[in-house]
């Protein structure tokens, strides 16, 4: 699986979308360590707090099918259909992939002409994960 395969799959979950508040569509797709692929897409809510991240989706998705290790997850997003710009994941996203995504993982992000993967532990340098 290259970063751009998973760049598209992230795509495609993007358009199952549901923003009707924020317009801005967000797709990921998480690579399992034994190969195969969980996409997610943003679902807000009206109260807002409610909402879930395309990646905690994909996340979400993975664990409840007893998915606990993962090499990469790529994450788009768009207002306008174009992604042109970089989508990075919020911090409570973060939070949530420090809890199962170790060693060598690493977030793949693409602008349409550029595609870059940048290790884990440069998003979150002090994960709360020992006490
Ligand atoms: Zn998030």
């Amino acid at each position: 699986m290259t970063d751009k395969e998973l760049i598209d799959l992230a795509k495609n979950a993007a358009q199952n979308s549901y923003s009707p508040y924020s317009k801005f569509k967000v797709g990921a797709a998480l690579l399992c360590s034994d190969g195969t692929v969980y996409t997610g897409c943003n679902v807000e809510n009206i109260s807002f707090g409610a909402t879930n991240c395309a990646e905690r989706t994909a996340v979400f998705k993975a664990v409840s099918e007893g998915k606990r290790e993962f090499s990469k997850i790529a994450v788009t997003g768009s207002g306008d259909g174009s992604f042109s710009e970089f989508t990075y994941p919020c911090g409570v996203c973060r939070q949530v992939l420090s809890e199962f995504c170790k060693g060598n993982f690493s977030i793949v992000l693409s602008n349409g002409k550029e595609i870059k993967s940048i290790p884990f532990s440069e998003f979150m340098p002090f994960p709360f994960d020992d006490f």
